[in-house]
């Protein structure tokens, strides 16, 4: 049996890989993961529980107990915590900063890695994240890293905050995606870097649909999609 299909696509906050994966996995009758939510959900889970995502020890502890779905209603994905759907929970800017913080422990990559291959296992999956196609699926047989200027990401994320009815500035939206491409460019443990075979794609000037486009062609000459 051939193995299913997975196509990875990595980048920074606000370059527009939710959009963009979602389309391409919907054009390719893939499932979308967005690998993101689930150390989101772990974020969620510390800070429920009084810990401070700084405190190594305790999160590391806390990991152990932590149950994590990645689920979907047939159109949306979901994710549940220890049974919950916290799809929505997971949004807020202080679970945003926490998940870039918990994300550093070894303990919770292990962890979210294992659940984010398990899912995969058997079933075709545009999974989008920041260590895809470096570590969860270095096999993939395609990898986009995407990325936009710092500016623009900033504005796509506050007009995705706006749409979505959370409040905020450009100011503090640019300031919080400069934090945590910080945090997330110089952890030790799978920084955010390109895979050496990923096909980079700057889309400050391009819409979702042309980055969809040049993906499905990337796809289409590999003999990946017959679309
Ligand atoms: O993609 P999203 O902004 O939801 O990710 C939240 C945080 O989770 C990121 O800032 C990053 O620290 C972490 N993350 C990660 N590896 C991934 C996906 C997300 O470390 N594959």
């Amino acid at each position: 049996m051939n193995k299913p299909l997975v196509i990875a696509i990595d980048g920074p906050a606000g370059a527009g890989k939710s959009t963009v994966a979602q389309k391409v996995a919907e054009r390719l009758g893939l499932a979308y993961v967005d690998s993101g939510a689930t150390y989101r959900a772990v974020a969620l889970k510390v800070l429920e529980a009084g810990v401070p995502p700084e405190d190594e020890q305790t999160v590391s502890r806390l990991i152990g107990e932590i149950e994590i779905q990645i689920t979907t209603d047939g159109v949306q994905p979901h994710i549940l915590l220890d049974g919950r759907d916290v799809t929505d929970k997971i949004r807020t800017p202080e679970v945003t900063l926490a998940a870039a913080k918990v994300s550093r422990l070894p303990e919770v990559r292990t962890k979210l890695v294992e659940l984010q291959r398990g899912y995969a296992k058997g079933r075709g999956v545009v999974m989008e994240g920041r260590d895809i196609g470096t570590v969860v699926f270095p096999d993939a047989p395609l990898k986009i890293f995407l990325k936009a200027d710092p500016e623009e990401r900033a504005r796509r994320r506050l007009g995705q905050d706006i749409k979505e009815g959370r409040d905020a500035t450009l100011e503090q939206t640019a300031y919080e995606i400069g934090r945590r491409d910080q945090l997330d460019a110089e952890r030790k443990l799978s920084p955010l870097v390109p895979a050496e075979d990923a096909t980079r794609i700057d889309s400050t000037l391009l819409t979702a649909d042309q980055v969809v486009e040049r993906i499905l062609e990337l796809a289409r000459e590999r003999k990946l999609a017959e679309e």
